[in-house]
């Protein structure tokens, strides 16, 4: 009913400038759907948008585009409102919010065609408001969105930890944290013996889910403020804040005892950790402490596995307190 007064009545470069507007929402969420489900408007999708922005220069001059045009910006937001249900079926939860607005925004259409057919009493303006909640569920599934994908990036998929770009992120906050109190700060290495032979006795997929129990045992022996983050493969790294190098020792035998005492699938044998442990030095970076934890590691692995060994590297007697 808009469209027909607008069309009917304005000049012609406010009836231009009132399509241009529809056009350009119509594309906007058109791509903003698109988007949300990770794909790009195919051929199709594109010579349509193309055909949108065309529609409001030929209109002032041609009356009879008028119909063409709104039946395009129907369709469009049909198709919208379609694959932002398929995605939101999917689970995907920043479709369902704009697929929602959507719901709305019809309503609101379809109540304002009743009133100017004066079949419904309703107030007007309500095309406004189904825009302007569409426009902010847009605004908040982007935000959302946006939120969800730094998550992710930060992530291990497989067992919901820190990957290495989120445990070092964690440990650039706590050298900062470090800097202010002169609190020690120590990192382990910690690495699954033979795991091989997990995989070969149980197949990928129990390996991976060995790897996720894990995961979950390491995190749940830890403190609130220490962070435990997958390094590699089979290979976790911890970040123990407010910590010296006894004391991480202390904590690496704790990680080692708790994997040794879990129950592993049958057929995979016992499992064993084996872990390095170096202490932060004030003046160097995470990446040298790391490397230092690492080269721990490898001695724990010479020496026969199944044990925790910390950084020799220091000018002072090795600690090695293991009771293997
Ligand atoms: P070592 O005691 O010397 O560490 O022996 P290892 O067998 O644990 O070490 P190696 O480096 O020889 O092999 C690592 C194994 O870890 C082989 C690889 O398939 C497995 N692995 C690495 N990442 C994953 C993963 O994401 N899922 C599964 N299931 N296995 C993995
Ligand atoms: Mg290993
Ligand atoms: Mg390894």
């Amino acid at each position: 009913m808009a469209l027909r007064r607008v069309g009917a009545q304005s000049p012609p470069w406010v009836t231009f400038l009132n399509f241009l507007g529809v056009s350009v929402a119509t594309v906007a969420l058109f791509e903003l759907v698109a988007a949300l489900g990770h794909r790009v408007p195919g051929k199709v999708g594109r010579t349509l948008e193309l055909l949108l922005f065309l529609v409001p220069v030929v209109l002032p001059f041609l009356p009879s585009a008028l119909i063409p045009f709104f039946l395009l910006v129907f369709g469009m937001l049909v198709a919208c409102n379609v694959r932002g249900f398929q995605a939101a079926a999917r689970g995907d939860r920043e479709s369902g919010t704009v697929a929602r607005a959507f719901v709305i925004l019809t309503a609101c259409l379809g109540a304002d065609v009743l009133k100017e057919l004066k079949l419904l009493p309703v107030p007007a303006g309500l095309p406004i408001l189904g825009f302007t909640v569409l426009f902010l569920a847009s605004a908040r599934s982007l935000n959302d969105r946006f939120d969800s994908e730094e998550r992710a990036s930060r992530t291990d998929p497989l067992t919901g930890i820190k990957n290495r770009r989120g445990f070092l992120e964690a440990c650039d906050e706590a050298l900062r944290r470090h800097r202010r109190s002169g609190q020690p700060v120590s990192i382990i290495l910690a690495d699954l013996d033979c795991f091989k032979r997990v995989n070969d006795a149980l197949g990928h997929a129990a390996g991976d889910g060995v790897l996720k129990q894990i995961a979950k045992q390491l995190v749940g022996s830890l403190r609130e403020q220490d962070t435990v983050g997958r390094w590699g493969g089979e290979e976790f790294v911890v970040l123990l804040p407010d910590t010296d190098l006894a004391g991480a020792f202390q904590v690496a035998e704790k990680l080692r005892q708790t994997v040794a005492n879990l129950g592993m699938p049958a057929g995979a044998g016992s499992l064993t950790l084996s872990l390095g442990v170096a202490q932060y030095r004030p003046g160097t970076d995470i990446e040298e402490t790391i490397a230092r934890a690492d080269r721990a590691l490898y001695r724990a692995k010479e020496e026969g596995r199944n044990r925790s060994l910390v950084d020799d590297s220091l000018a002072r007697p090795v600690l090695d307190l293991t009771d293997s």
